[in-house]
């Protein structure tokens, strides 16, 4: 025991390496709001700004 920090440190690391491997930039940002920044999305992750829903396949269930 003891050892949360090192795992959440593990679950952040994870996360991001995942986004920077699977993140897209989403399409609908950029129709709708070409000058700002698109969301990223992961696979079937929704859009916070316009709804756009990643049509690829969620392997692990994430963004419950
Ligand atoms: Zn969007």
């Amino acid at each position: 025991m003891g050892d949360m920090g090192d795992y959440f440190n593990d679950l952040k690391n994870d996360r991001k390496e995942r986004r920077a491997r699977l993140g897209v930039p989403c399409p609908r940002c950029k129709e709708v709001r070409p000058k700002a920044h698109p969301s990223i999305l992961l696979p079937n992750q929704r859009c916070k700004v316009d709804g756009y829903r990643d049509p690829r396949h969620d392997d692990r269930q994430e963004g419950k």
